[in-house]
């Protein structure tokens, strides 16, 4: 008679702690699956900013650098082509600290 007892509440225990970790992690886990985006805007092709011929001289001055905050210079520009589409990618380097990062812009 206990033994059938003990089983039932070691099942029922069981199950709580499962409701408890679905309840706690289950929805949040499923947030982060549905975020469209992975990388910040520019940081990746698939983030390229859309720019105006101004938004994009305004965006080759006015990048800082993520390390120490200076002002960053362009290095080089570099044309790929992604998905069908050409990209401008701004090689921007530090002068400060030497970071050196690309933002991705798509030319509209
Ligand atoms: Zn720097």
């Amino acid at each position: 008679m206990w033994t059938v007892i003990g089983t039932i509440a070691i099942v029922a225990a069981t199950l709580g702690v499962g409701l408890v970790i679905e309840r706690r992690w289950g929805p949040r886990r499923l947030a982060d699956a549905a975020k469209p985006q992975l990388h910040e805007p520019g940081t990746a092709p698939a983030t390229a900013i859309a720019t105006t011929p101004g938004e994009l001289e305004l965006l080759r001055r006015t990048q800082q650098c993520p390390k120490c905050r200076a002002a960053m210079e362009v290095a080089a520009d570099q044309r790929v082509t992604y998905d069908g589409s050409e990209l401008l990618v701004l090689r921007l380097a530090c002068p400060r600290c030497s970071t050196v990062r690309s933002v991705y812009v798509s030319e509209t």
